[in-house]
């Protein structure tokens, strides 16, 4: 029979499924053989060892098999009390059971029974078990001892269905063949794959199930991460690169062109830049860096270096209002040394005249650097001499379209990614696995901490009193709404909606003051038209949903209050602080919410005591999951099933050294060929196509 089998048969066909269960199994994402295979127990129930009754102590949980006798029933403070006693060889004990008045039916005086429970001082003093399971032994049945996997399940799907199921699979599977390399198992102290896949099922003993359980997670492991060495061993392939020559007048023009000194972490990481260009490996490096940590200088520098270079420079920003932003800064800084800098925008391409005169002058190399939002990346772009492209906030572009804009030149240009959301080390392993990564912790001089405080929904009217005295004292104000309009779905009824929030404040405590609205169903155009009218400070108050997110700078803004605080990702809050605390005037960040949740006032406090954005971002990682943080379609990858990447950041660190080792050597390549089928068995479509040829 054997020869016959297939991981990629229909789960029906094991032993003791059969199609209705197999559609129960489906709710389960458990659709092939191989589904059922990867479906790991969540925890393990220590079966293993019986105790004898004598040696019974109070507190532990015990497995226990003798006779019971004297069953008898009672009602006590309304429960149904059954009591039993236990005996084997050694001694006997009270088992004692709470609402459960239908045992009284399947108990019988002098069954034998197999039982677990936990070994308690009853109400008496006396030593009693509460059973949490038991099972009725036949008189000379030997009890089945063992380390019990309990399953991810559903009630419809019970526990003994699941492990019978998974025992029948394991029974006809012949054995796995290895996919490791046997050097790596070797060097890693790793036990073959078939043993693993049985044992992380039904483990002899917890020794066993840790190698298992280290096998598996290693090989998860060590597959994505060969995914992402395989993506930059093809980027850096030296024939495509470009080698940027030493930095030189340009550059240092613009250095002393620019308003103020460059910390030591900007100058540590535009040396790195710097050396990356100038090898001849396409660059592929990330820097992060809190808001305002001048990241886009140190971007403006890279840029100015490739112009430089005789080549042109791209910048992509994640918003209209911020592409246009730094558009007019860099062309502020930059026209004086005859860098010609271009906007492609939606609004530049609305037009078809305007949209073909800028395609041209990207063509003809009538532009140096040009700025924009993910239009750069759309089809009839095409530049003449692409040297470098930055993109800022990558996250949210995704790894699609980070190379789709790599397409768009002979050469593989450097590229540069900024970050502000602090991405913690396990993610930068991960995701960002195929970047070098750089950080600018250092913040540019003068700045002051924002004061954060959280505060419960009656305070609310003080708040805006206080919001209300200084925008009075000349200061303007941000107020952040989860969402736009009124929503009547259950969940989000009790929400105000921003434009609720706006119609309450602008007609009652700021009447007035100058106050606008600003969400991301308007126009573009009417987006701008408010967002620089808050710049130039004739707009005071600023109502708007996350819309002003990232990189908006208006150092007059000294205060933000977040509505609904609860609603947002500790991560997200930290980015929408650092709006304020821009210019010279103390900033307050005021979290409001509603909650009554402890989780919820937790957070806001880690909040309240940190400004360190990658704690927080480590914090919201291990609260939400990386599909939460990062977006569920933009993060890329793929859930694990058995590693964890806190737990396992040791593992982490070895796969990514092995895989680093194995695909750097050509002789592996067709080996490679052949893990790539296991990540399309184990991943389908959503990892393998990144890694396709
Ligand atoms: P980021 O891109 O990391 O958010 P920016 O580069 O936009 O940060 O810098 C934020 C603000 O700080 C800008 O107004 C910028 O002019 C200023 N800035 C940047 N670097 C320095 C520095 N070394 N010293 C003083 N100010 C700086
Ligand atoms: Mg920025």
């Amino acid at each position: 029979m054997s020869f016959e089998f297939q991981l990629t048969d229909n789960v029906m066909y094991v032993k003791g499924v059969g199609p209705k269960r197999a559609a129960l199994l489906g709710k389960l994402n458990i659709f092939t053989k191989y589904d059922l295979l990867k479906h790991y127990p969540r925890a393990y129930e220590n079966h293993s060892s019986l105790t004898k009754i004598e040696d019974i102590i109070a507190g532990e949980t015990v497995l226990l098999v003798g006779r019971i006798f004297d069953i008898k029933a009672r009602e006590a403070r309304g429960l149904t009390i059954i009591n039993a006693i236990l005996e084997d060889d050694t001694d006997c004990i009270r088992l004692t059971w709470f609402n459960q008045k239908y045992l009284l039916t399947k108990l019988k005086n002098g069954m034998r029974l197999l039982i677990i429970g936990k070994a308690k001082y009853d109400s008496r003093g006396g030593l009693s078990v509460n059973p949490q399971s038991f099972t009725i032994l036949e008189p000379n049945e030997e009890p089945e001892l063992g380390i019990t996997p309990i399953y991810p399940s559903t009630t419809a799907l019970s526990q003994q269905v699941l492990r019978t199921a998974i025992k029948n699979l394991l029974a006809s599977m012949p054995p796995l063949k290895e996919i490791l390399p046997q050097e790596i198992l070797d060097a890693q102290n790793l036990i073959p794959l078939d043993e693993a896949a049985r044992t992380i099922h039904f483990p002899k003993d917890f020794m066993a199930l840790d190698a298992a359980r280290r096998r598996l997670a290693f090989e998860e492991l060590f597959l994505i991460q060969c995914g992402l060495m395989w993506i930059k061993k093809q980027t850096q392939d030296e024939r495509l690169g470009i080698s940027h020559k030493k930095n030189s007048a340009l550059v240092k023009a613009t250095l002393e062109k620019l308003p103020f000194e460059l910390t030591g972490d900007q100058k540590k990481v535009f040396r790195a830049v710097s050396k990356d260009m100038e090898s001849k490996l396409p660059m592929r490096r990330l820097i992060q860096g809190d808001v305002g940590s001048g990241k886009t200088a140190v971007a403006m520098l890279a840029l100015v270096k490739t112009v430089e270079n005789g080549l042109q420079g791209a910048f992509m920003a994640p918003t209209e209002i911020l592409a246009v932003q730094h558009y007019e800064k860099f062309s502020k800084l930059l026209n004086g040394l005859g860098i010609r800098v271009g906007l492609l925008s939606a609004k530049v391409t609305r037009s078809k005249k305007s949209r073909e005169e800028i395609y041209h002058q990207i063509a003809a190399q009538e532009l140096d650097i040009v700025i924009g939002t993910h239009a750069l990346i759309q089809e009839g772009v095409q530049f003449a001499r692409l040297g470098l492209v930055v993109t800022d906030e990558q996250h949210r572009f995704g790894v699609a379209q980070r190379s789709t804009l790599e397409k768009k030149s002979e050469v593989v240009p450097d590229m540069l990614v900024m970050t502000a959301t602090p991405i913690p080390r396990t993610m930068t392993l991960t995701v960002y696995g195929d970047l070098d990564v750089s950080l600018i912790k250092e913040l540019p001089p003068g700045r002051k901490p924002i004061k954060t405080e959280a505060k419960n929904i009656r305070g609310r009217k003080k708040v805006y009193e206080f919001v209300r005295a200084e925008i009075l004292a000349g200061r303007q104000a941000y107020v952040v709404c989860p969402l736009i309009e009124h929503s009547e779905s259950e969940q989000l009824a009790d929400i105000e909606s921003a434009e609720e929030i706006f119609e309450m404040l602008s007609a009652g405590i700021f009447k007035g003051i100058p106050c606008a609205l600003l969400h991301g169903k308007m126009k573009p155009r009417d987006k701008d038209e408010i967002m620089e009218k808050f710049r130039d400070g004739e707009t005071k108050l600023l109502v708007s949903t996350t819309v002003i997110e990232v990189g908006v700078d208006v150092p007059n803004a000294s205060v933000m209050v977040i509505e609904h605080a609860e609603r947002f990702g500790l991560a997200q809050l930290h980015q929408l602080r650092g709006r304020v605390g821009r210019g010279a005037a103390k900033s307050y960040c005021i979290l409001i919410s509603d909650s009554k949740a402890d989780i919820a006032k937790e957070r806001l406090e880690i909040l309240e005591s940190t400004s360190d954005g990658f704690k927080l971002a480590e914090e919201d990682l291990k609260l939400r999951g990386p599909g939460q943080f990062f977006g569920e379609a933009q993060h890329g990858l793929p859930d694990l099933k058995i590693a964890d990447v806190f737990r396992d950041l040791d593992i982490l660190i070895q796969a990514r050294d092995a895989a680093e080792k194995f695909i750097t050597d050509d002789n592996n390549l067709a080996y490679f060929a052949n893990l790539r089928q296991n990540l399309a068995l184990a991943y389908g479509d959503k990892f393998s196509q990144i890694i396709a040829n």
